[in-house]
């Protein structure tokens, strides 16, 4: 089995994600967007550059729209148009690309491999193994779990524990313990080394540095990755797990 992981929108606590994926010899794809998410800070022009020696940079548009609410030219646009801005920070070639929201609607695959990427990350989550890579899907997100700790809208304060019932078919396909359910640390490293019993293809970790940050997940995200470390797995950009070079 192979570990990936992907960081989304380029936020400059991207910065924290790469300093504990280098500690733990793990390799990253940061899809960026030069449009500011969640006003929060975004990385520099240079800071992706450094970046970019130690990682792969993957683009995420130029606005971070949904590909789905745009004409076909404007999602040209905003899909070619982000490969060539990400190509001129880094100075190297971008092959891969990521759908804002996990969206490809109709015709965006298509776009996205005729712009010249070599494949394109979802956001279709507790997979392991692909057959599109320009559907290249993730095995787990780091997020607030088993409690929803974000109640907007409203209503959702009716539904604390929105993240354990979303999963729990995946969680139950996974034969991931009840035990296990009770933080997602212990939640992710049943669900990690389930797919390392199974031997499945790899296992994809994600996640958004602001919502980590806001969501106090850093103790959590940190102990995983070692954990990962600790396994001996071997570690593959987005972009060689797509292009079958891993
Ligand atoms: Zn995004």
């Amino acid at each position: 089995m192979l570990f990936t992981s992907s960081w989304d929108d380029g936020y400059t606590l991207d910065l924290t994600v790469a300093a504990l994926l280098r500690k733990n010899g793990l390799a990253g794809t940061f899809y960026v967007c030069p449009a500011p998410q969640h006003d929060r800070s975004m990385l520099t022009e240079k800071q992706i550059l450094t970046l970019s020696e130690s990682f792969e940079i993957g683009a995420h548009t130029l606005t971070h729209s949904k590909l789905s609410s745009l004409t076909a030219a404007e999602a040209q646009q905003e899909i070619a148009g982000s490969k060539a801005w990400v190509e001129r920070v880094t100075e190297k070639p971008c092959t891969m690309f990521c759908y804002p929201k996990g969206d490809f609607g109709i015709g965006a695959k298509t776009i996205v491999r005729q712009a010249g990427f070599r494949g394109a990350r979802t956001t279709e989550a507790w997979r392991c193994s692909f057959t599109d890579p320009y559907a290249l899907p993730v095995s787990l997100q780091v997020m607030p779990f088993p409690l929803r700790k974000s109640f907007w809208p409203p209503w959702k304060v009716l539904d604390p524990l929105g993240p354990l019932r979303a999963n729990w078919m995946a969680l139950q396909r996974n034969r991931v313990p009840l035990s296990a359910r009770m933080s997602w640390l212990t939640m992710a490293r049943a669900f990690f080394q389930r797919s390392l019993e199974q031997k499945f293809p790899f296992f994809h970790l994600y996640g958004h540095s602001h919502e980590i940050e806001r969501f106090g997940l850093w103790h959590e995200l940190a102990e995983f990755l070692e954990e990962i470390r600790r396994s001996g797995v071997s570690s593959v950009t987005n972009g060689a797990l797509a292009a079958g070079r891993a």
